[in-house]
């Protein structure tokens, strides 16, 4: 029968975001930048809507973006990958994420994520008519734990749906994880669908590494990313799939269907960005570190136990020395209590209890922001 939708209400960013407004709070809930990113691709969005560029661009995305797409696989990866059989476009990274497992998923096939997860994955993957099977990753460090991750795995399992660097936990996989992942998605032969749209911000001079660059694993992986997160405009929604043409034909065939195109004129603007130099990448990623820095060492004096992200916009902190017996309560209170709005861990669980008190603060915000929302905590 039809998948019921009827658990997924109200998006908890969405409601957070709200609350933030209703009360003045300090917003670290929903992660989203509060300035704009390079100069250049802004103007080059006003250019395209200027030059007329406000129509229906092609279903698999503007050429100029694919060949950027491609080229940014390379130069950063060297991966060689055919800008025009072997990349989508697609409305942000949410997009890609539901019509790639609605093209591999039949109903009743078993998709393995870990818990906590981005909220529309589970929503994706009950749209398929599909199984969640989840491994918990575990605070304070988030190690991928073996025998409950073999234990996810059984002969129906269809997929795996990762996300390096890892939203909400700020985790960055290490080889050894992503090795171990790998192997049992040949062992079991699944796909790897892997959500890297924080793959620009990895801090401590770490590199990331795309599951599509390891060992046997191109013909199984389809990538995702979104210009979002890379430069600061998450709400253009330029997203998109790489990998094998075939099964980014599948998920064309879907697209078709969800959105059919999207984000005209900001797609030359997103291939103008993926152009700019390398000192742009590095700025964002740099600047990004310090606002980390900047709001973990805040919460640590504010009293609280903090997992020191790898990458992302986010942080993990335990509230329980704030009061916080339930993380969801907690949020909903801390609006009005404090003037402050995080995002409570455990709506990304199944199983709530391994996230009973954490809470989850964004840092893509400008210094004094952040600052302010240490100092209003500090006073709980
Ligand atoms: N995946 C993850 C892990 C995310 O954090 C986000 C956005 N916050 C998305 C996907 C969605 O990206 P987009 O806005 O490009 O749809
Ligand atoms: N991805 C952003 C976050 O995790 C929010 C996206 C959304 O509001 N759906 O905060």
């Amino acid at each position: 029968g039809k998948p019921s939708l009827a658990p997924f209400g109200t998006t908890i960013f969405a409601e957070m975001t709200a609350l933030a407004t209703e009360h003045g709070a300090v917003n670290l809930g929903q992660g989203f930048p509060d300035t704009d990113g390079p100069r250049a691709m802004l103007d080059a969005a006003k250019a395209a809507i200027d030059g007329g560029r406000n129509q229906y661009p092609p279903g698999p995305g503007v050429p100029e973006l694919l060949d950027a797409i491609a080229v940014h696989q390379s130069r950063f990866y060297g991966l060689t990958v055919d800008p025009r059989s072997e990349v989508l476009v697609t409305v942000g990274a949410t997009e890609a994420i539901a019509a790639t497992s609605l093209a591999l998923c039949e109903p009743g096939d078993e998709v393995v994520t870990f818990e906590p997860y981005y909220d529309s994955y589970a929503a994706s993957i009950a749209l398929a008519g599909a199984v969640r099977r989840t491994s918990v990753l575990r605070f304070p460090d988030f190690a991928v734990d073996e025998e409950s991750l073999r234990a996810a795995f059984s002969s129906r399992t269809r997929m795996v749906l990762l996300n390096t660097p890892h939203n909400p936990t700020g985790k960055v996989f290490t080889r050894a994880e992503l090795d171990l992942i790998c192997s049992l998605a040949r062992e079991f032969d699944a796909w790897v669908v892997t959500d890297e749209v924080y793959e620009h911000l990895v801090f401590d001079g770490a590199a990331h590494v795309p599951v599509a660059t390891l060992p046997e694993m191109w013909d199984r992986t389809l990538t995702i990313s979104s210009s979002g997160k890379t430069f600061s405009a998450t709400g253009w929604k330029v997203g998109w799939v790489s990998g094998p043409a075939a099964a980014v034909a599948a998920v064309r065939a879907v697209k078709q269907f969800l959105t059919f195109v999207g984000s005209g004129p900001f797609q030359p603007a997103v291939a103008v960005a993926l152009g700019l130099d390398n000192s742009v990448y590095a700025g964002l990623s740099s600047s990004l570190e310090a606002k980390r820095d900047l709001l973990v060492a805040g919460l640590q004096s504010a009293g609280l136990e903090v997992s020191v992200p790898g990458g992302t916009y986010f942080v993990v902190a335990d509230a329980a020395p704030l009061g916080a017996v339930d993380a969801l309560a907690f949020c909903r209170e801390l609006p009005a209590r404090a003037g402050v709005v995080g995002v409570p861990v455990s709506v990304f669980h199944d199983d709530v209890d391994a996230a009973r008190t954490l809470v989850r603060f964004a840092f893509c915000k400008k210094d004094e922001v952040l600052r302010e929302a240490v100092e209003r905590l500090s006073r709980l």
